[in-house]
């Protein structure tokens, strides 16, 4: 599976809040110079992360809550140590958790969460498990697929640093059967390691997420009152696996990922290895631009991905794809008031009532969404999908979350 390179262009643009938690704080000042993985805003507080440039340059606009601007040198000077060789067999539980911080890491399958407070769980020695995940679940996105692909050697040295936290796991790296070719090089890799094994699983959505994935590879529900960790289990993307990878033991922090630039509108649809902060414009140049007028753009994939409204958007550590439509068949639809046909709670993978949500989450009567389990919905996107009445659900308890959470409220 190819990948090729994007260009950055000359203008980027990284934003502050990469991750879920509070925005980073900005450490540079416009007109300062700076040089490639250098780090351009600090974490604020415990849950938030580093962001660091991806390019050389000039910092051409800041500002604090939102973005900083930098205009691109083209000579992706380094900065001091920037690729420099490091050995894990001397480095102690919290070197590697400072290195994997310092570096920037976040949880690259979409949801963003601060890798460094991920895996300094309470207890280390309770981790069982190390599950890395590779489901890649979504339809028409296959960034993880072709990391899987063409980086399987720094992906397992990544599993191998995360052995080192875990001293009582094994590991199972977790991929779906239609991605054959990424299992068939892993299982050639660990053949002779004993405690890394490979998992094909049958593909079905949403499998890729976290308790789903647990579900599929050990049998265990877990419900969404109990940390994973707590059951002994860290699951991990594979795409945040290869950056650990790189941060511990390459001293290159997350400044480049995959993206899958597709959909109908795009001449050449293909993944790119992208420098955050590139623009999305960049991406579709890099695509082989636009067929004809394109009407809608998601980033992320198709279930779970948000639209985009314009093409001055940047590339950020969690943005896996765009796919770019010639018709807006969602806004084309007509919604009907709701048939109880009762599809939506067949479907719901966490056994939820998405239509009693809907009436609670409409009258904003978010005392009775939390209450009838309102804010465990992961926004999976199965309900609109099967809802005959074309109903936005997911859109709503997106929004109800959010209202739910900006008011200091449940948050399970
Ligand atoms: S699937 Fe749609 S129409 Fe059917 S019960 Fe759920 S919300 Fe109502
Ligand atoms: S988006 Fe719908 S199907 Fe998915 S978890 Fe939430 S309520 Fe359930």
């Amino acid at each position: 599976m190819d990948i090729k390179k994007c260009a950055p262009g000359k203008e980027l643009c990284y934003s502050l809040s990469q991750h879920i938690g509070k925005c980073a704080e900005p450490v540079v000042r416009t007109g300062e110079k700076i040089c490639m993985g250098q780090k351009i805003a600090r974490a604020d507080g415990k849950i938030s992360a580093n962001i660091l440039s991806s390019v050389s340059g000039e910092v051409t606009d800041v500002k604090a809550g939102s973005h900083i601007a930098v205009k691109n040198d083209g000579m992706y000077t380094p900065v001091k140590g920037y690729g420099q060789k490091r050995s894990i067999i001397r480095m102690s539980e919290k070197e590697i958790i400072k290195h994997i911080y310092d570096a920037g890491v976040v949880g690259m399958g979409g949801a963003g969460f601060p890798t460094h407070v991920k895996l300094a769980c309470k207890n280390n020695d309770n981790i069982r498990l190390l599950i890395i995940n590779g489901a890649e679940c979504e339809p028409y996105i296959s960034p993880d697929f072709a990391l899987m692909v063409s980086e399987s050697s720094k992906i397992l040295s990544g599993i191998l640093v995360l052995l080192r936290l875990y001293k009582n796991a094994s590991a199972v790296i977790a991929i779906e059967d239609n991605k054959r070719e990424a299992a068939d090089i892993f299982l050639k890799k660990v053949k002779h390691i004993k405690n890394i094994k490979v998992k094909l699983l049958n593909s079905r959505y949403p499998q890729g997420a976290e308790r789903q994935i647990i579900y599929s590879v050990a049998g265990e529900k877990i419900g969404m009152d109990i940390l994973p960790a707590d059951r002994g289990y860290m699951v991990c993307n594979v795409s945040t696996v290869k950056a650990i990878n790189d941060a511990v033991c390459e001293s290159i922090p997350l400044t480049e990922r995959i993206v899958t630039v597709t959909g109908d509108a795009v001449r050449s649809p293909c993944n790119l290895k992208v420098k955050t902060g590139t623009g999305f414009t960049e991406l579709i140049l890099a695509a082989g631009g636009f067929k004809g007028e394109c009407k809608k753009i998601i980033t992320g994939g198709p279930m779970m991905g948000k639209a985009v409204y314009n093409m001055d958007s940047f590339v950020t550590k969690t943005t896996s794809a765009l796919i770019c439509f010639l018709n807006d068949e969602v806004s084309a639809c007509r919604t009907t008031p709701c048939i109880r046909c009762g599809r939506c709670v067949s479907a719901c993978p966490n056994r939820l009532m998405p239509l009693i949500m809907a009436e609670y989450a409409l009258n904003n009567d978010y005392e009775a969404y939390v209450r009838i389990g309102g804010m465990k919905c992961m926004e999976c996107g199965k309900c609109t999908y099967v809802c005959p009445a074309k109903r936005s659900l997911t859109q709503m308890f997106t929004a109800a979350k959010k209202s739910i959470k900006g008011r200091g409220g449940n948050s399970a």
